[in-house]
């Protein structure tokens, strides 16, 4: 889609409390190493440069969110904003001008509403640690009618969508650059409503449920994603391989190790990759707005039993997931998990009993289903209910439904068949 809505760009000052200067700097120089080494990757020989960001995102997005602290956000921001510069480097060469490896210096970081809010008086942002609130410093409300933030920022007509943070160091001021935009034609209000949430009535949630054994990931839908078997089996042929070798003990069984040891994480990373390939396309089929999750502090507890590997895969996997949703209208959010196996996602009585390892009966209406499809709907119908009670959805949703089986549930838990 071209992206030709009119836009505005507001610069408003920023009222950082001492204490959390440090963690904007530090975000800073990670977001610029980041940019640097995509750069440093792109940009090969003067007459063959990567400008695909698919394939720079790819290539490089693993291994620079394992060695920074950004969020997914701001290591994707990063790599973008280096395979931009490096794309409009090649036009120059190709124009016959002088141009050489793009390197990044300049105190900025590059913020859209994935990562930041953009409020009345103030901004949040997020860093290597943790949001950061910053009060913005305006004018006085009767001046402020002739100035940018005055026209633009605070009409209602304009919508702030991204920003860059930048620091001047004569004045050892932060500013935000707000480019705010006129939604334009009905798709792209829809989107924008999508992604800042005013105008969108009605958002559509997919629940998933994560597992040990069984399907990886199931959701509220009824698909089933992955084999938790499978990845565990593979996952133990490796150990009692690795076992034989460490047995051995020899140099060469030392240096097999490695190399299967890298093969392997190689492999279940590649099969992570799909399995969220294949939740986004349930999501995409069922026109999910969103994909909720309980959350990662409960998948630890939940397989408690489980390996650390099976720790580092479902961690893993919601971090995929929460990457690669950023290129759609989509997101992803958490429930608070208590019960969501016990509870019947039919008529909501919630007991032990109700649930025998892959079997849910429920001891009140006699619901029978899969645990983990009736565990994902409580997931979707929990976050529903959020909604429902006044808590602002990332969507910023008035309201919500959850996507199930061949219809919707609304937030009233009644049943349409067609949706
Ligand atoms: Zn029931």
């Amino acid at each position: 889609m071209v992206d030709d809505a009119p836009r505005r760009t507001v610069l408003i000052k920023l009222d950082v409390s001492s204490d959390r200067e440090a963690d904007l700097h530090h975000t800073k120089n990670q977001f610029l190493d980041c940019a640097n080494q995509t750069s440093e990757w792109a940009w090969r020989y003067d007459d063959y440069c990567i400008t695909s960001k698919n394939k720079a995102e790819n290539a490089l997005y693993n291994d620079l969110k394992e060695e920074h602290d950004l969020t997914a956000n701001l290591v994707q921001k990063g790599i973008r904003r280096a395979i931009e510069a490096v794309d409009s480097g090649v036009d120059k060469l190709k124009k016959g001008e002088k141009t050489s490896q793009p390197v990044f210096e300049s105190w900025s970081v590059v913020y859209d509403k994935r990562s930041a809010t953009f409020n009345a008086d103030h901004a949040t942002l997020s860093t290597i640690n943790g949001r950061v609130k910053t009060d913005y410093v305006l004018p006085p409300e009767n001046e402020r009618e002739d100035t940018p933030f005055g026209r633009y920022y605070e009409n209602d007509e304009w919508d702030a969508s991204h920003a860059t943070l930048q620091y001047d160091e004569h004045s050892e001021e932060f500013y935000l650059h707000v480019t705010v935009k006129q939604p334009r034609g009905d798709n792209e209000e829809r989107q924008e409503a999508t992604s800042h949430g005013e105008g969108t009535e009605n958002g559509v949630v997919l629940g998933v449920d994560l597992n040990v054994t069984g399907a990886f990931a199931v959701t509220s839908t009824g698909k089933f994603v992955g084999s938790a078997d499978y990845l565990t089996h593979k996952r133990n042929e490796f150990e009692k391989r690795r076992g034989r070798l460490q047995q051995t003990g020899t140099r060469s069984a030392h240096l097999t190790i490695q190399r299967i040891g890298s093969k392997f994480s190689d492999w279940s990373l590649d099969w992570l990759h799909n399995c969220v390939n294949e939740l986004l396309e349930e999501a995409e089929r069922v026109g999910a707005d969103s994909i909720i999750f309980e959350n990662l502090k409960h998948i630890r507890e939940n397989i408690a039993n489980g390996s650390k590997f099976q720790q580092w895969a479902y961690a893993k996997f919601v971090e995929l997931a929460e990457y690669k949703v950023e290129d759609r209208d989509l997101f992803v959010d958490f429930v608070s998990p208590a019960y969501t196996s016990q509870r019947c996602s039919c008529c909501g009585f919630t007991h032990e009993d109700n649930r025998d390892d892959k079997a849910f009966v429920c001891q009140q209406c006699g619901y029978e289903a899969n645990a983990d499809y009736n565990a994902a709907k409580n997931v979707a119908v929990r976050y529903c209910g959020y909604i429902h009670r006044g808590q602002k959805s990332r969507g910023g949703w008035a309201a919500c439904q959850s996507a199930l089986k061949s219809g919707t549930l609304n937030v009233n838990g009644d049943f349409n068949a067609s949706a």
